[in-house]
C-alpha cells in the first residue's frame, strides 16, 4: 500500500485547495470537486498500469460535490492486502407507487447506503417502483435484506439470485426513469394490480412438461437474449426491446384471449407487466414463470436428476452476458457460423456492437466486430499505446456510430457498412488517434 499512499498524496497535494488532507486506506470516502473528476479518473487510470487497481463508486452527487467510495489494492498481492470478497449477485424488483417528489430522495438514500455495503449494480427507480440488479458482498447480505424490509418497505421483496456469483457490475448506477420497464403504453391503459399467475419453478416445469406442444408460450425477452437459449416450444420474438415485444406479443395472440397463455423473461419483472396488459386485453388465463429464467437455473442446478426444458444460456444485462443453464449451445458465431453462445462487445466502444463470436475469431479480429474501421482502429492503437492489462478497451471521444437496433443486430451493421469496410473517411482512424492522445473510458 505504501507506492499507493505515495502516489496518492502527491495527486492530493497538486490539488491540495480542492481536498481535505486524506489518508487513503481501503474505502476511504473523498469528496470530489466535479471539476476535478476526470483528472482523477486518468490518475487512477495511471495508478493502474502501477499494478495499482483502485475501484471508485460514487456514492453521492450533490451541487458540484461528488463522495466517492474508493477502494484501492495491489493487483500482485491481492490475497495480502484485501480480503477476497465473496460477491453475491441478486435482482429484485417491485411494482409499487413512490411520488415523483419522493424520487430524488430515494436515489440518494440507494447510493449512500448501498455504497456503504460496497454493493455494485444498476438500479432504476420510478414512480411505479423499483427494480434492481446487484453484486452484493456476502457479509453484507443480512444488512441488505434490513434495510430493504425496514427503509424500503419491501417486506415481501424477494431476492432472486444468479447461480453465478461474481462481481457483475463495475460500479452502482441509481437511475430515475419514466418507468422502471418502458412498455410505450399510455398511462392508465392497463391495470398493473391485474397481476397474471406466477408459478413457481417446479410448477411452471410440470405445466410445461404436461402441455400439448401447440401451447402458446412466448418469450418476452429481446432478440439477442433468446438467441442464446429458450424453452422448447417457445416463441422467440424478433424484437429489440420490451416496447416492441408487447406489440409483437399482441399481433401473435390476437384472438386468443380464451387459451392458456404461458410467458416467461429473465427475472420475472417484463411478465409481471406484460401479463397485466394481456388481463387487462379481455385475456383470462396467463401464467408467468416466478424469477423467470434466473429462478429455473437455481431449480435445475438444485435438482440434476429433472432434465431442463430451458436449453442453453440465461442472457444477463451485466458484464456476465449471461450464465449457463445447460451445456447446449443453440447459437452460432457471427463471424464464422461456428456453434458459439458467448456475446461481447467490440472493442471498439465507439461501435460496440454487442455480438456472438468465438475464441479463434475473437483472436483472428483483435477483439472487433471485424469491421474494416474497428480493425484499423484498434490495430492503430495498439501501436500508439501498446497493450497493458486492463486498457482492452478502445474508447475514441467520436460519437457511437449505430443507434441501439443496430448495435445489437451484426447483420444489418454490415449491410449498413457495405460489406466489411465502415462508411466512415479512410483518414478519420489517424485524425481519432491524433485527437486523442489520452486514453478515455
Ligand atoms: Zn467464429
Ligand atoms: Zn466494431
Amino acid at each position: 500500500m505504501q507506492n499507493f499512499q505515495t502516489l496518492f498524496r502527491t495527486f492530493v497535494r497538486s490539488f491540495s485547495h480542492n481536498f481535505n488532507p486524506v489518508t487513503l486506506r481501503p474505502q476511504s470516502v473523498i469528496t470530489l470537486n466535479k471539476a476535478f473528476l476526470h483528472s482523477t479518473k486518468i490518475f487512477c487510470r495511471r495508478l493502474e498500469t502501477r499494478h495499482i487497481g483502485i475501484n471508485y463508486i460514487l456514492t453521492e452527487k450533490f451541487r458540484h460535490r461528488y463522495h466517492y467510495c474508493i477502494n484501492a489494492h495491489e493487483h500482485n498481492a491481492l490475497s495480502k492486502n484485501v480480503p477476497v470478497i465473496d460477491w453475491k449477485t441478486l435482482s429484485f424488483y417491485s411494482f409499487h407507487v413512490i411520488p415523483d417528489s419522493y424520487l430524488p430522495k430515494t436515489r440518494e438514500l440507494l447510493l449512500s447506503k448501498f455504497g456503504e455495503m460496497g454493493i455494485v449494480g444498476r438500479i432504476y427507480i420510478a414512480t411505479e417502483g423499483i427494480n434492481a440488479q446487484l453484486s452484493c458482498p456476502l457479509e453484507q447480505l443480512d444488512n441488505l435484506r434490513k434495510f430493504c424490509d425496514q427503509e424500503l418497505k419491501l417486506e415481501n421483496v424477494e431476492f432472486n439470485f444468479s447461480t453465478i456469483h461474481v462481481k457483475a457490475f463495475r460500479k452502482l448506477n441509481v437511475k430515475i426513469r419514466n418507468q422502471i420497464v418502458s412498455d410505450g403504453l399510455e398511462k392508465g391503459s392497463y391495470d398493473l394490480s391485474n397481476q397474471p399467475k406466477h408459478l413457481s419453478p417446479a410448477e411452471w416445469h410440470a405445466a410445461l412438461s404436461n402441455a400439448k406442444t401447440s401451447i402458446n408460450l412466448i418469450d418476452m425477452r429481446n432478440h439477442y437474449e433468446s438467441e442464446i437459449g429458450y424453452f422448447e416450444n417457445s416463441i422467440r420474438q424478433d424484437v429489440d426491446t420490451f416496447r416492441d415485444s408487447i406489440i409483437s406479443m399482441n399481433k401473435i395472440l390476437e384472438g386468443k384471449q380464451s387459451e392458456d397463455i404461458y410467458m416467461y423473461c429473465t427475472g420475472g419483472i417484463r411478465c409481471s407487466k406484460a401479463g397485466a396488459i394481456l388481463l387487462s386485453n379481455g385475456f383470462k388465463s396467463v401464467y408467468v414463470l416466478k424469477g423467470g429464467v434466473t429462478a429455473y437455473g437455481r431449480y435445475i442446478t438444485s435438482n440434476p436428476s429433472i432434465t431442463s426444458l430451458y436449453k442453453g444460456r440465461n442472457f444477463t444485462f451485466d458484464k456476465r452476458l449471461g450464465e449457463p443453464i445447460t451445456n447446449d449451445i443453440v447459437s452460432q458465431c457471427h463471424t464464422c457460423g461456428e456453434p458459439c453462445d458467448t456475446h461481447t462487445n467490440c472493442r471498439n466502444k465507439t461501435c460496440n456492437l454487442l455480438f456472438i463470436q468465438c475464441q479463434e475469431c475473437r483472436k483472428r479480429l483483435s477483439r472487433t466486430c471485424g469491421s474494416e474501421f474497428c480493425l484499423r482502429l484498434v490495430q492503430a492503437w495498439d501501436e500508439k499505446f501498446g497493450r497493458p492489462s486492463g486498457f482492452d478497451d478502445v474508447k475514441p471521444n467520436y460519437q457511437c456510430v449505430y443507434d441501439h437496433v443496430h448495435r445489437t443486430r451484426p447483420k444489418l451493421v454490415i449491410e449498413r457498412l457495405g460489406g466489411t469496410s465502415a462508411n466512415v473517411p479512410s483518414d478519420l482512424v489517424e485524425m481519432l488517434l491524433e485527437k486523442n492522445s489520452i486514453i478515455k473510458r
